[in-house]
């Protein structure tokens, strides 16, 4: 016997059409290089798109054609991650905060044939512009300059572009429509191809109340770079749903966030822990009577903020619930969509003290329907989900890379029965929730026992005198490795590594699992993506 249902293919052009149909008259607001806000309504959003997929078939781009973009965020990038699937070509996101040489590589290695890159991004294009032969640059004139004649003009393409008659490319819904590279903190890039249907997928699951919990109403604003991880997956369900987005454009510091939430407050935003660890001492500073921002911001109480790509500090989820806004973490990799677990609060946790609310939301989470998740120990076992036992997290679905573009199956990231290993050191609990304790690179083995770094530096974090910490291991000669704390006060702030013994004892810590140097340093230095890059610490603090 069969089923009696369409075969109808999962599909990006449906969500294009279903917003240009039903969200018309909603907003989409981007921030422009002169600080100036740009507005756009779903229907120009969803006319333009179309135009430029008519305009990239017209350039001659053919199925499987790769696209990258070298943009912040912002409308155009929005159009790219729509139009380029509807002409049946891949959108590449460029990392524009990687090394040239690095850039250059990765366009060559994905064999990107065009290029849409925002005006004031060329400069970096010219220093990797070497490396790798783009058939076509398709300059967006983000600042408002006039287009160079060497470049091709994408309002220019727009405008000469028949978008009405446009005809979608015929697809299966295994086709690709995106890729990402890793950002290669722990290795050299690989590349990630996403299809329609795992992007689908990814995005109707995402938009589940219990995790992102999207609605019409909401004003999002993505602060995660539209290239990390197609900035979570989240404009998908913005266009799906018809959500107003704000985009932030290149203006990604805090004061500059602060001042566009006054202006357009979000109801909803995302950015890895970084982003808010500087907002909320930003906005803090400023309540001091002489500070010269006073009075000048407010945060957008009530707002959700999905926080991940790093651990979420209990004291920084606390920090925002006193100005009544929630973060709620999410775990994932590029490699996964990224979306695999949230931490959300479950019926059994209905009653639970707000201590328990908070350390639950310090965890990584729950893991999200169709994801399967399992931790291996050393031995190959699966581990007990008793909340202490650690392993490698392992996961599996429809939403997962089962491979890399270009790299034969690896057997050190995929296992003999087909799942992703992660490099992710966690615990589980009996309810699901997902601890992690580290990357399987940054753990510290002392004496024989592991010390998890996550849990020295949220600890150090909740000290009222630090802006940072962050945790990695030294070598030595009697326990073969042992924790090093580097921190970062916060400014006029004084502590000695004496006072942070007696604040990790005192937070349940044993004496054997405290630091045992405390490095007190200006900042600790971000990776393309935002965080903590402690590959540099363990370069600066050998010994
Ligand atoms: P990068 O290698 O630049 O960090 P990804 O963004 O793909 O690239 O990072 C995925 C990794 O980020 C995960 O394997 C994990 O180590 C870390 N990560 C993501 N979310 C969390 C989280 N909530 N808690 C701890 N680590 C996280």
């Amino acid at each position: 016997m069969h089923s009696t249902m369409m075969q109808a293919p999962l599909s990006l052009n449906h969500l294009l059409e279903r917003a240009g149909q039903l969200f018309s008259g909603n907003e989409i607001v981007s921030r422009l290089p002169d600080k100036s806000l740009r507005r756009h309504s779903f229907g120009q959003f969803y006319r333009r798109t179309r135009s430029l997929a008519a305009a990239l078939a017209g350039l001659g781009l053919a199925k499987g054609d790769r696209v990258a973009t070298l943009c912040w965020n912002h409308h155009a990038h929005l159009e790219c991650y729509f139009g380029i699937p509807a002409a049946g070509g891949v959108m590449h996101t460029l990392n524009l905060r990687l090394a040239p040489d690095d850039i250059g590589w990765i366009a060559g290695n994905a064999q990107d044939r065009f290029l849409v890159i925002d005006d004031v991004l060329l400069p970096l294009y010219q220093q990797f512009a070497h490396l790798h032969r783009f058939e076509k640059v398709i300059v967006f004139p983000f600042s408002g300059a006039a287009v160079d004649s060497k470049y091709a003009d994408y309002e220019a393409l727009l405008a000469q572009a028949d978008g009405q008659s446009f005809e979608y490319a015929p697809h299966h819904e295994d086709d690709p429509v995106a890729m990402c590279y890793t950002s290669g903190t722990t290795g050299k890039p690989k590349g990630v191809v996403y299809s329609h249907r795992s992007t689908i997928l990814h995005t109707l699951v995402g938009s589940l109340s219990d995790f992102w919990g999207l609605r019409g109403t909401d004003v999002l604003m993505p602060v995660t770079p539209m290239f990390h991880a197609n900035s979570w997956g989240i404009p998908y369900a913005a266009v799906m749903l018809g959500v107003k987005m704000v985009f932030p454009g290149p203006h990604l510091h805090p004061e500059d966030l602060l001042d566009l939430m006054s202006i357009e407050p979000p109801t909803v935003s995302l950015g890895v822990p970084t982003i808010w660890m500087s907002l909320i001492q930003a906005f803090e500073a400023s309540q001091a009577a002489d500070s010269p921002h006073h009075g000048r911001w407010t945060l957008p109480r009530g707002m959700r903020s999905l926080v991940g790509g790093a651990a979420v500090p209990e004291s920084l989820i606390r920090a925002f619930d006193r100005h009544g806004i929630w973060l709620l973490q999410g775990w994932g990799m590029t490699e996964t969509s990224p979306l695999c677990t949230i931490s959300y609060p479950r019926a059994e946790l209905r009653g639970a003290s707000a201590d328990e609310r908070y350390r639950r939301a310090a965890m990584a989470g729950v893991p999200v329907p169709l994801v399967e998740l399992r931790v291996r120990g050393d031995t190959g076992g699966d581990q007990p989900w008793d909340g202490s036992t650690v392993g490698e997290i392992q996961v599996r679905g429809p939403f997962i890379t089962g491979s890399y573009y270009r790299v034969p199956v690896e057997e050190d990231k995929f296992t003999a029965d087909g799942w992703l290993r992660t490099g992710d050191v966690a615990s589980i609990d009996s309810l699901g929730f997902v601890k992690i304790s580290d990357r399987t690179k940054d753990l510290i083995k002392s004496g024989g026992e592991w010390i998890s770094s996550v849990d020295l530096e949220n600890a150090i974090m909740s000290h009222p005198s630090v802006a940072e910490a962050a945790v990695i291991a030294i070598p030595d000669e009697k326990w073969s490795e042992r924790p090093l704390a580097c921190v970062v006060l916060k400014p006029g702030a004084q502590a000695s590594a004496e006072d942070f013994r007696a604040h990790l004892l005192a937070h349940g810590f044993a004496k054997w699992q405290l630091p045992e140097r405390f490095e007190f340093i200006d900042a600790v230095p971000r990776t393309s993506t935002g965080k903590f890059w402690k590959l540099k610490l363990r370069e600066r603090f050998p010994k």
